[in-house]
């Protein structure tokens, strides 16, 4: 897109398998649950129930203390360049947000033991799924509805960008599968990698590749750094 559209820019993403390198919630459930969250998950894939229902489903199948749980959040492995990357949108003042159909849980403890947990809090900087563990039991929440929803999504990514993007341009969405379908139409510039670089080449949606944060950060960084220092030097010229 033209750089001289690059007022307000607001940065959204995903969390599983885009912040980290796997989906936690794929895993929790291969580790974890009834083999029969498969069978709701293919409900999912095929576009037949809506994330929430297929959470609420699969997550009643888990069986782990929170300790088991623990531990394996914590072998969860982050993409390298996110602690940067945050400290980039915060240097430059860029609103940046989590949206995730995973679980606050599982991602507050990822973000604290990558140090970046102290803005990202659920409801203010984190929208995501509610996850308490009670004894061997997984409690699910959904505390992220979206008026006008019609995909029946967990966190309604869409809604979300929708009523906190609106003035901002350009509204940026990094992520990277199935559950970010219909976010990416709110967006105006798309970073994609595997799954949902498949889905926007398929729908005709125009994105940008990446694989890791780095890239979304030299790409980002061309932009406004550039535009920053357009408006300094007119500041510096007494040019309004
Ligand atoms: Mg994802
Ligand atoms: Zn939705």
């Amino acid at each position: 897109m033209n750089d001289e559209l690059w007022t307000r820019p607001i940065v959204f993403c995903d969390f599983d398998g885009t912040v980290t390198q796997t989906d936690v919630t794929d895993e929790i459930l291969t580790r974890l649950a009834d083999p029969a969250w498969r069978d709701v998950e293919q409900e999912w894939v095929r576009g037949e129930i809506g994330s929430r229902e297929c959470l609420e489903r699969q997550m009643v199948l888990v069986r782990a203390s929170a300790r088991e749980l623990n531990a394996l959040i914590d072998a969860i492995p982050v993409d390298p360049g996110f602690v940067d990357f945050c400290r980039f949108v915060e240097d430059r003042a860029l609103p940046f947000y989590v949206v995730s159909d995973g679980f606050d849980y599982v991602i507050r403890r990822v973000l604290r033991r990558s140090g970046v947990d102290r803005r990202l809090r659920n409801g203010q900087h984190l929208c995501a799924s509610q996850l308490r563990v009670r004894g061997r039991r997984a409690l699910t929440r959904f505390p992220h509805p979206a008026a006008g929803c019609e995909h029946g999504c967990a966190t309604c990514k869409a809604g979300v960008m929708k009523r906190l993007g609106r003035g901002h341009a350009p509204v940026i969405f990094i992520g990277d599968g199935l559950s970010d379908r219909f976010a990416v139409r709110e967006a105006d510039l798309v970073f994609a990698k595997h799954d949902l670089l498949q889905y926007c080449l398929a729908n005709g949606i125009a994105f940008e590749p990446f694989r890791a944060f780095a890239d979304v950060q030299a790409r980002l960084g061309k932009t406004v750094d550039s535009r920053q220092s357009k408006v300094e030097s007119r500041m510096a010229l007494g040019v309004s």
